[in-house]
């Protein structure tokens, strides 16, 4: 059993580090906002510390999953960042979905403390950081994916190693391209169905046997057609990864037409105030 921080107890930390913990794991954790912390150790055990050099401090392994590149810098440099509280010989496991200039450039920084580091974003939503289901795609260097990848397997049931620094990161752009013109057709889908006065648990409960079917439909039919958005993957994270992708596309050339398209249908999604809605309300500016 190894000694590992965990930074950012939000969606998806809280419940990742709640299956470290549960794994055995001496786990202590870090949240920005203090009281998160405090609830979670309450409820798990292990300890809470300020800053995340504190909570790095004597670590095997820290882990994070915050929001986006500057939030990672931020938990990672300066003086109370992990990588000031790391020993040599240490890894940092990254579960945000961040660029991949942002993976190399912290793989680069942590080189320089001798420090590991790994990329490692996440699929399978909120139900698979709850359910220890989340499958991890990583970019790193094979020696610390080895290290990684055993403690990782605590909260996933797939874990990859894609290649370099970065290559996680890249593969979960791919994972985001795919979804973001597959969320809109779901929605049209249902938004259709209901106009033509289909009963959508039936038509669903076909379809999703047939050619149709995926793992945004099976999850999330019955509360699009409800109209319940109140939880799962935030509208502005999913813009923030959309984002990513159409940066990275300018550089390497590849055409992302649906995907910009979709981007600015969430912004219109934002403009409703669903901001924090999961992205499977799509739906909602297809029925308002
Ligand atoms: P979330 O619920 O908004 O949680 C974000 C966490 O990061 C919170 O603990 C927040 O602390 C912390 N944080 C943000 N900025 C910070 C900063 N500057 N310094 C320190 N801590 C900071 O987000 P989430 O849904 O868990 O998503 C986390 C990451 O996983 C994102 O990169 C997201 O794209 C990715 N992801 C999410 C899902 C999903 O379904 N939710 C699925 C796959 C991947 P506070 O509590 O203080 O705000």
């Amino acid at each position: 059993m190894k000694s590992v921080a965990f930074l950012g107890l939000g969606v998806m930390g809280y419940p990742m580090a709640g299956h470290l913990k549960a794994r055995g794991h001496h786990v202590t954790v870090y949240n920005r906002t203090a009281a998160k912390a405090l609830k979670w150790v309450a409820e798990r055990g292990g300890r809470s510390m300020p800053t995340p050099r504190e909570a790095a401090e004597g670590q095997d392994i820290v882990l994070a999953c915050v929001g986006n590149d500057d939030d990672l810098m931020q938990v990672t440099l300066g003086p109370d960042g992990a990588f000031a509280g790391m020993k040599p010989g240490t890894l940092f496991i990254d579960h945000t979905t961040a660029s991949a200039d942002a993976a190399r450039e912290l793989h680069a920084q942590a080189a320089k403390h001798g420090i590991g580091f790994i990329d490692a974003p996440v699929s399978g939503g909120q139900a698979g950081a709850e359910n220890a289901a989340l499958t991890v795609m990583c970019g790193g260097n094979a020696n610390d994916y080895a290290r990684a990848e055993p403690v990782i397997a605590a909260f996933a049931k797939a874990c990859r190693l894609m290649g370099p620094s970065g290559a996680g990161q890249l593969t979960k752009m791919v994972n985001q391209i795919c979804i973001a013109g597959l969320v809109q057709g779901v929605a049209e889908g249902i938004a259709f169905g209901q106009k033509a006065g289909l009963d959508i648990e039936a038509v669903i409960s076909v379809i999703s046997k047939g050619a149709a079917q995926s793992w945004q439909m099976e999850n999330r039919y019955k509360t699009m057609a409800e109209g319940k958005f109140d939880f799962g993957f935030a509208v502005d994270w999913m813009r923030k990864d959309l984002g990513i992708c159409l940066a990275e596309s300018r550089r390497n050339g590849a055409q992302l037409p649906v995907t910009a398209l979709v981007d600015q249908f969430y912004s219109d999604v934002q403009a409703m105030g669903g901001s924090r809605w999961d992205t499977s309300s799509l739906i909602a500016r297809l029925t308002r």
